[in-house]
């Protein structure tokens, strides 16, 4: 063993400056996008232009001349390669040879170009026509129970085709629509719903330019949603102030190079982001945030005897919010011992950040998966409503709770019936427009889908996009069970691991990208997204397609549902299925008449310059909770993690990496983090490291340690030493999902709980 401490890996610059520009020179090489790639990373997020599908970040209504980040044009280029992945490639290999490749190497094969079927005898996907692929789906769809059956939303497929995939699937008699959102921000739809009323965040975007606070938990922005870091920097230097909470000090929240600046790029000077960076605990953010409310609370007390003036909004807490006292007795009752010891912060630094929250007029808090993805993560959400309530920080200008969605429309898919919440679906309008009566019983959520899957009651699966057999936990079991499945078939754009785990019959139905011209009997379409402030924007692709033979998701849906509800004996001809493909406003039209408050008008609106605003009700603080009011939560845990500290236990935290965006893969450098080269690692600190015996570049094991008596190893993996709080482990996604046990996940949401698993670490 070495004696010298190992030497944390770091990123040296900056986020953004010249790295991003490389960055997006590199995938282009790669790609070979060709002629009018340059065209549609112009058109790129601009009003009549083309959506990015990767995050779900805010498209302004003034777009700078390139309204891309990093990631969004690696997104674009990936899409757009000129490499083709043909049934004469696939059908030349057996599935199980394909399987031994990485998803990374599958990808990179391109774009699939035609349906293809596979052939159990040969092991081999072969090439199918469209018409065979939706007659023998079809068939087999009526022959299954519909309730056995599983329709997956990733998250891209914009608003037309998930509307028609809702209706679909109810049609066909099954309310199991879960999507990528039981992933990652389930945990916000039914957390921040039962707090505010709303399931989706309450800020717009031009908030951003009037908080002078900002508390920043769980996100990662250089990453995961680039084009937040210029209005994150704008406010920072216009004074505001970030105070940020994350277990990685992620360099996107510490300082930041604007490549549209061009005398910030000439100079390359950074812009300081966090006024604070506390690394908090795996889970620590409860106890972290109750030590700024404890704070908080002390200053008003001080205030009121004083007769200076009060943080608290009183005539807010009594008109508007229900449950403040509980709240206020477990704070002033809660140690700073307790809050040190389940944060990792010390009282000072949290105390600090009090006087930031008691000092600022408007506070905006903002987080990603780093609160959702916990056993109690629906409570961290809410103590971070709880906070923003003390001031009457929701529901006014320059303040509110906005999470951070992933994919395009992952937000939008819900908004418009994809949901397995029978109480969600908009079931009075189906019949009345659709004359179509529903299925009464909810539907699976993911992991409800994946317990079917593992008892043997669920014998279909029909995957809208997305590479779910790679994102989801408890990796080793599921695997086994996915191929046992009657029927899967995916539609999709490149192969994936999914695709080469084929239930007894399979498909793959390949698509359009969104950056590609879609022409139907009308002629070229137009489709719709909502992002994460809840505002909904038309996309229009205009580059070729990659091959003749793909059809759009909505084709593909429609193709499915009227080859499935033929085999019916009565038709419902109010389910117009080639009408709708054939005009896409059709469905808009559809769309607004099933939610007329938030989407009337839909055709004439998508087109806006910054989208139209679908409106939310904690946003005018209406509160559409239990009690009418906002509601203080009052937690049960300090922290958010379902398995407390042991000897030799660590927590890990599972992240993406630069050259990611969720299970696509687009190198292996993760550039801003200072890693380069393998995706098999586990990040450690060096204190831990001295602990365990560990040598930067050794071989681990990680072995999960859910005292539940399953076996859960990854092996293979890299010490790297990184700045991370005592006892914490970090590593990539999906990689480290064998390590998630399935049962592991937010107590109200579901949502699996991959930022604070139990782990063991054994040197090989
Ligand atoms: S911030 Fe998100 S939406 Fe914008 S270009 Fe980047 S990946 Fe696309």
């Amino acid at each position: 063993m070495s004696s010298r401490k190992a030497e944390p890996r770091e990123y040296h610059g900056a986020a953004g400056g010249f790295g991003s520009l490389q960055g997006i020179a590199r995938i282009e090489l790669k790609e070979r996008a060709g002629p009018g790639a340059a065209e549609t990373l112009y058109r790129q997020n601009k009003p009549e232009g083309y959506m990015c599908s990767s995050c779900a970040w805010a498209k302004p209504p003034n777009p700078h001349l390139a309204e891309f980040c990093e990631n969004g044009a690696k997104a674009t280029l990936w899409d757009l390669t000129s490499e083709r992945c043909t049934p004469e490639w696939i059908s030349r290999h057996t599935v199980t040879e394909l399987r031994e490749r990485s998803g990374y190497e599958l990808e990179m094969r391109g774009r699939l170009t035609e349906p293809m079927r596979y052939d159990a005898g040969t092991d081999r996907y072969v090439r199918a026509s469209w018409d065979e692929a939706f007659a023998a789906i079809g068939a087999q769809l009526h022959r299954l129970d519909p309730k056995s059956v599983t329709f997956y939303a990733s998250g891209k497929a914009a608003l037309e085709p998930s509307y028609l995939y809702a209706v679909f699937a109810r049609a066909y008699g099954h309310n199991n629509l879960p999507d990528s959102s039981n992933m990652c921000h389930e945990t916000t739809s039914v957390g921040l719903k039962k707090v505010v009323g709303s399931p989706v965040g309450t800020c717009t975007l031009q908030d951003l330019d009037h908080c002078d606070a900002i508390f920043y938990l769980g996100q990662n922005p250089g990453t995961n949603s680039p084009r937040l870091l210029r209005p994150l920097m704008q406010a920072a230097k216009r004074g505001c102030k970030i105070i940020t909470f994350n277990p990685l000090r992620e360099k996107g929240l510490l300082e930041f190079i604007d490549p549209q600046d061009p005398v910030a790029m000439l100079t390359q000077k950074p812009t300081k982001m966090s006024h604070m960076y506390m690394q908090v605990k795996p889970g620590g953010d409860i106890a972290a945030l109750m030590g700024v409310i404890k704070r908080v609370l002390e200053i008003d007390d001080e205030a009121k005897e004083k007769g200076l003036a009060r943080t608290l909004d009183d005539a807010f807490l009594a008109e508007h919010t229900h449950g403040f006292d509980a709240l206020r007795h477990t704070v002033e009752n809660t140690g700073w011992d307790a809050i040190e010891a389940n944060s990792g912060i010390a009282r000072a630094e949290l105390e600090r950040a009090g006087d930031v929250y008691a000092g600022a007029k408007n506070v905006i808090g903002i987080y990603g998966m780093g609160l959702t993805q916990h056993v109690h993560g629906s409570q961290a959400i809410g103590m971070l409503v709880n906070l923003l309530l003390l001031n009457g920080n929701i529901g006014r200008q320059g303040a509110g709770c906005t999470p951070i969605r992933g994919h395009s429309n992952v937000q939008g898919q819900r908004t418009v019936g994809i949901t397995e919440k029978t109480k969600l679906a908009p079931v009075e309008k189906y019949r009345e427009l659709l004359d179509l009566e529903t299925p009464e019983e909810d539907g699976h959520t993911t992991v409800e889908f994946l317990e079917a899957l593992l008892d043997g009651s669920n014998k279909g699966f029909i995957g809208l996009g997305g590479n779910l057999a790679q994102a989801v936990p408890d990796h080793e079991r599921v695997h086994r069970a996915w191929g046992e499945m009657e029927l899967t078939v995916h539609i999709a754009t490149k192969l994936n691991k999914t695709h080469l785990m084929p239930g007894k019959s399979s498909w793959i139905l390949p698509c359009l990208v969104r950056a590609e011209e879609d022409i139907q009997a009308s002629g070229p379409q137009t489709v719709t997204m909502e992002d994460s402030f809840s505002h909904i924007y038309g996309s229009i692709g205009k580059r070729k397609p990659a091959s003749e033979q793909l059809k759009s998701e909505t084709a593909i849906v429609a193709g499915l549902a009227k080859a499935t509800l033929a085999h019916r004996e009565t038709r419902n001809a109010k389910l117009a299925w080639d009408e709708w493909t054939g005009d896409y406003a059709r469905i808009r039209d559809l769309i607004a008449h099933t939610f007329p408050d938030e989407f009337h008008d839909m055709n004439g609106r998508m087109n806006r310059p910054g989208g139209f605003y679908r409106g939310n009700g904690a946003h005018d603080r209406i509160w559409k909770t239990e009690s009418g009011k906002a509601e203080f939560t009052d937690p049960t845990v300090l922290n958010a993690c379902g398995i407390g500290e042991a000897d030799g236990r660590f927590h890990l935290v599972t992240v993406r990496s630069n050259d990611q965006f969720n299970t696509t893969i687009y190198g292996h450098s993760d550039r801003l983090r200072g890693l380069e080269g393998t995706r098999m690692m586990v990040m450690i600190n060096p204190n831990d490291m001295e602990r365990h015996g560990l040598c930067d570049g050794d071989l681990v094991t990680l072995i999960g340690d859910a005292e539940d008596d399953m076996e859960r190893t990854v092996r293979g993996l890299k010490v790297t030493p990184y700045r991370l709080p005592d006892g914490c482990l970090a590593g990539y996604f999906p990689e480290l999902n064998p390590l998630v046990p399935l049962w592991y996940h937010d107590k109200l949401s579901k949502t699996p709980a991959s930022k604070g698993i139990p782990v063991r670490i054994v040197k090989e």
